[in-house]
């Protein structure tokens, strides 16, 4: 009896596998010659200084609708992207589409773009962002790149001279769901980040949980000793809001100032924030 369900479920488990690893293909084989412009757009998530209550960026996140599969969600096609090396081709159409989006914004706001350790790998990422900046006539200061922890694991030299060379055309640099896989503390000091982005993982139960409140509460801290800003990401509810204030956070980001929101939309959404700032 137990062998022949063990057998079923390994035979479901087996065609399971098989659609994913059919579907996984077709998006590879997709990523690799889609038009870029008619399948991809930018969604841009307001990023909220607490202080002043003002719009200080937005960050740009990359959406991919298919053209008989629909929308495929970015945790899907982004890591399928690093594997086949899509990335580098997409990472910098995402940068130009930025760099261009600055110019409709005011001066003060800028954006924040994603960066995948492939585009320090497999391109010179910091020749890329020079020639995208100067071929869009974009200042540096208004674009931000976030890049993950998992960069910092690997070498390395190479990555800190980047980083380095990236910072002195202007540009800040954030760090990424801060607290998630392999962080450590020591990465902060060591690299001299302009930010930190603290992951949304450590917000969803900041209200329940004490100890997820010390740790946001020590990363503050520790952030603000060294200079940098912080992001806390994926605030949701005026309570975390209140809490994380208290705290002493100095930018949020989140569902509950607004979700990703099209272009189109951003104009009146900074009328509306700025309506309801001089209302308060
Ligand atoms: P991320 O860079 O940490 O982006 C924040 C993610 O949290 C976004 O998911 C955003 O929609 C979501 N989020 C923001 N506020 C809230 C909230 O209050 N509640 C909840 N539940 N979620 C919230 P998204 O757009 O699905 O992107 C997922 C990840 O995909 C990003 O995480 C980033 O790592 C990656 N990604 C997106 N666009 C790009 C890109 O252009 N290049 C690269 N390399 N990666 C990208
Ligand atoms: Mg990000
Ligand atoms: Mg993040
Ligand atoms: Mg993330």
């Amino acid at each position: 009896q137990a062998k022949a369900d063990g057998r079923g479920v390994f035979r479901f488990y087996e065609r399971g596998m098989n659609k994913r690893l059919q579907r996984r293909r077709a998006l590879e084989a997709e990523l690799r010659s889609a038009n870029l412009d008619e399948q991809f757009h930018l969604v841009f998530q307001p990023i909220i200084d607490l202080g002043m209550n003002k719009v200080t960026a937005f960050e740009a996140l990359l959406r991919w609708t298919h053209p008989t599969l629909g929308p495929i969600p970015p945790d899907e096609f982004i890591s399928i992207a690093e594997d086949t090396g899509a990335i580098v081709p997409l990472g910098e159409w995402v940068l130009r589409q930025v760099c261009l989006e600055t110019k409709r914004l005011p001066d003060d706001i800028s954006i924040a773009a994603n960066l995948s350790p492939m585009q320090f790998k497999r391109d010179d990422i910091v020749s890329t962002v020079a020639r995208l900046l100067e071929e869009t006539e974009t200042e540096a200061h208004r674009l931000e790149l976030e890049i993950t922890e998992t960069l910092l694991l690997e070498d390395n030299r190479k990555l800190h001279a980047d980083l380095r060379r990236l910072r002195k055309l202007g540009s800040r640099i954030s760090l990424d769901d801060f607290g998630t896989g392999y962080s450590s503390l020591s990465y902060l000091q060591k690299f001299a980040f302009d930010k930190v982005k603290i992951d949304r993982l450590f917000i969803k139960d900041i209200t329940k949980s004490a100890d997820q409140a010390a740790i946001v509460q020590t990363i503050l801290n520790l952030s603000y000793t060294l200079g940098m800003t912080t992001v806390v990401e994926g605030v949701e509810t005026e309570e975390q809001l209140r809490i994380i204030r208290a705290m002493g956070g100095s930018e949020a980001q989140g569902n509950l100032f607004s979700k990703p929101i099209r272009s189109e939309e951003i104009a009146e959404f900074l009328a509306e924030h700025k309506r309801k700032r001089s209302a308060a």
